[in-house]
């Protein structure tokens, strides 16, 4: 019953070609029927597990595929489905989607971010009709499956401490005690079945804890630990540093605890602090699982060398789960080969972790010669020289009085002018026009024109809605980064490179891997038509470095800070072309500004320095009489409320209407005083708003904001509504504006 000498903490359960997706979304229209979706389920599953056995690995996890989510997996294992979607009286399976989805009378669970990862969770409800009870019908059967296959397998379930610091509810943690009798349930039956490991994974030990709730951490495995009936119990952490926690977890009798060796350097120094752990097994996630690049597999021997002068026995795995990175390597077929051979999907990944795990038993003789130094087409001279050269008023625009003013005289905009966010809806001609380019039935010219043809169309419609400051639409666009990543040097994208965003969600994010540089103008062609078609003014429109960043595999070798600087420098041409053809308002999206914020509280400010100076090294390169506009989303602000004040923007759209306007607040307490648009319609439902709650949105931020600095917009870009709701609704904003302005 040793651990072995290989594992991975997770593995992606879409499939090679996104099959879960599919079934699950076919399963959601009627298009097939709940035993053809269990089946598919099954056939990935054992698909992983055989995937995984073949390759060598030693430690093979199971209870990592999911129909959605798996902390909605483990709310069902622990008992905690609301008493809203039990009383449904749908079947087990439907109930899950329905927490997941919503239905009709009941709004879904809440999707909120994993860690610093895309990847989306749905927040588990606490409250006090909550009644744990253990149910782990779901991890018993992945077990039997994979046994019945024969392999075994050790089941993955968040642990109690992370699950309840992510669910909400009037303090969930405080009923840890109770979750852990759960727990301790849940294992009996887990060793009843024959399973030798579980793991428990806690992430949310790798973000800043207090000492109360490290020592809940302790005494909670220290419950576990002397449970008679138990399996031996594996805990993972991942996404950085333990600090205090990691004596803590070493402390209790579990054998096993994962660390993070990729992003949280520290934890080696903690290991070594922690003196000689007898009795333990440390998993040394020495292959990062939350990107692309290949291992330096030398260092990694190094780094598990020490672990194991420290330990009694030390395995390999990834940092986290394989989950955050593209199912395979090897059906990439297009990408440049001095870029291939420095990659490493999940699939390439498992084969790593085996090598090391056999390099540090035998020794590093049958190591693969490690990568030559990156092209040298990869560089690009001027662009560092051009960063070389940047000063502090490379970052600054003039005085914001004087921008107003400037720009009131050319804009003359009235008091509370309305606008939208950006896109319009991606209808199915749209969506069939890209496909037929990607074909070649459609050619590029063709596209064009349809492209042409919705702009002038989405224009129009907007003079007749009376919208002050108009988009063109971003109909040309897949993806908001995408677009911008297939014009840029530095940048590749792959063809199957999925990767679970939430539920049957997936994106495809761009690979940054050289220095980013601008060929071309991208938009300026799309921009300066939609104005040519207007006396109104028309926004261009581009996504921030931040966001660019964060929605793509990010070089490793050199900081980031540096390519979202070279990505700045490439906005920041496009703005002053944009400008040049006639562009009065520019926006630039930075939805991920929140996103990317690092887990720790230290380690914080150092990120928004480099994030608010790469945004404003991309928007200060304008007259002062051109507004800049940027948006955010998708989050709550509190935490970066000084960063979006000290972002410059002459406008700022916020996401707003589920909270009530409560940024605005924010806002005005750190003395915010430039134009701010809150949102005043959720997009993310396709409920149009009365024109009262629009009115009383309004009334409400006009007691906030002077009307002067009051913009009326959407939460969001309307690409995923459709046009009755987004006709209706606009005109309702428009009609709520006219109204506050009058009276
Ligand atoms: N301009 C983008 C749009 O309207 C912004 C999207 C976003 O914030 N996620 O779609
Ligand atoms: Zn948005």
């Amino acid at each position: 019953m040793s651990f072995g000498q290989s594992t991975v903490l997770g593995y992606p359960r879409i499939g090679g070609n996104r099959e879960l997706k599919k079934a699950v979304e076919a399963y959601w229209t009627g298009r097939i029927d709940a035993p053809e979706l269990q089946s598919t389920a099954a056939g990935l599953r054992a698909e992983v597990w055989q995937t995984l056995r073949n390759a060598r690995l030693d430690a093979i996890p199971s209870n990592t595929f999911s129909f959605y989510d798996h902390v909605l997996d483990t709310a069902v294992a622990v008992g905690a489905v609301p008493e809203r979607f039990a009383r449904l009286g749908l079947s087990e399976l439907d109930t899950y989607f329905a927490m997941a989805r919503g239905v009709d009378a009941e709004p879904a669970l809440e999707l909120t971010k994993w860690f610093d990862t895309n990847y989306h969770y749905l927040v588990p409800e606490i409250d006090a009709g909550t009644l744990f009870a253990a149910f782990p019908v779901k991890a018993l059967q992945e077990y039997a499956e994979a046994k019945a296959l024969g392999i075994e397998t050790r089941p993955v379930l968040v642990g109690p401490a992370t699950f309840l610091l992510l669910a909400k509810g009037d303090d969930p943690f405080a009923r840890l005690d109770e979750l852990v009798l759960v727990y301790a349930d849940i294992l009996r039956q887990l060793a009843k079945a024959g399973v030798e490991w579980v793991q428990l994974d806690e992430p949310a030990y790798a973000a800043d804890r207090t000492p109360e709730q490290i020592a809940a951490l302790r005494e909670a495995y220290t419950k576990l630990g002397r449970l008679d009936q138990r399996p031996r119990i594996f805990v993972a952490t991942y996404f950085g540093s333990l600090g205090d926690a990691l004596p803590a977890l070493l402390d209790t009798p579990v054998e096993a605890l994962g660390v993070d060796l990729v992003t949280g350097a520290d934890n080696l120094a903690g290991l070594a602090a922690a003196g000689p752990l007898r009795g333990k097994t440390i998993v040394a996630g020495l292959v990062d699982g939350h990107n692309i690049w290949r291992t330096d597999l030398r260092a990694a021997v190094t780094a598990g060398a020490t672990v194991a002068g420290l330990a009694d026995h030390v395995a390999v795995s990834t940092s986290c789960s394989l989950l955050h990175v593209p199912v395979d390597l090897s059906v990439e077929t297009r990408l440049d080969p001095g870029l291939y051979a420095r990659l490493a999907f999940a699939r390439q990944k498992v084969d790593e972790v085996v090598l090391l795990g056999k390099a540090l038993r035998d020794g590093t003789a049958h190591l693969p010669a490690p990568l030559p130094a990156a092209p040298a087409s990869w560089h690009n001279a001027s662009v560092r020289e051009r960063l070389a050269a940047l000063t502090p008023a490379d970052r600054q625009r003039g005085n914001y009085d004087d921008r107003a003013a400037a720009q009131q005289q050319r804009l003359d905009l009235p008091e509370l002018p309305t606008t939208t966010i950006g896109s319009f809806p991606q209808t199915t001609s749209l969506r069939q026009a890209r496909a037929a380019l990607r074909a070649g039935s459609l050619d590029a010219e063709g596209y064009a024109d349809l492209m042409r043809a919705e702009v002038e169309r989405v224009i129009r419609l907007q003079e007749e809605l009376g919208l002050d400051v108009l988009v063109h639409g971003e109909p040309e666009r897949n993806d908001m980064v995408q677009y911008f990543g297939e014009q840029l040097d530095g940048f590749a994208a792959t063809d199957r490179g999925w990767v679970q965003s939430y539920g049957s969600r997936c994106v495809r994010p761009p690979i940054i891997y050289g220095d980013v540089a601008r060929q071309a103008p991208m938009t300026v062609e799309w921009s300066t038509f939609a104005q040519s078609l207007t006396e109104r003014a028309v926004k261009g429109m581009l996504t921030g470095p931040v966001t660019i960043l964060a929605w793509s595999f990010v070089r490793t070798d050199q900081p980031l800070s540096h390519t979202a600087d070279q990505v700045a420098l490439a906005l920041r041409d496009e703005t002053v072309d944009l400008e040049a053809a006639g562009l009065k308002v520019i926006q630039v999206d930075e939805p991920a500004l929140r996103e990317t914020l690092p887990l720790r509280k230290a380690d914080q400010p150092a990120y928004l320095d480099w994030a608010v100076g790469s945004f404003r090294l991309a928007t200060s390169g304008v007259a002062d009489d051109t507004q800049i506009h940027t948006h955010l989303c998708y989050s709550e602000f509190g935490e970066v409320i000084t960063a979006i004040d000290a972002l410059d923007a002459d406008v700022t759209s916020i996401e707003a209407s589920r909270s009530k306007m409560e940024v605005l607040d924010d806002l005005a307490a750190i003395g915010y005083g430039r134009g701010v648009g809150p949102g005043v319609w959720d997009i993310h439902s396709p409920r149009v708003p009365s024109h009262d709650e629009v009115v009383e949105s309004l009334r409400r931020a006009v007691a906030a904001v002077p009307a002067r600095r009051l913009w009326v917009n959407p939460d969001c870009g309307l690409k995923t509504r459709g046009y009755p709701e987004v006709e209706a609704s606009l005109k309702r904003l428009v009609a709520a504006a006219a109204e506050i302005r009058n009276s």
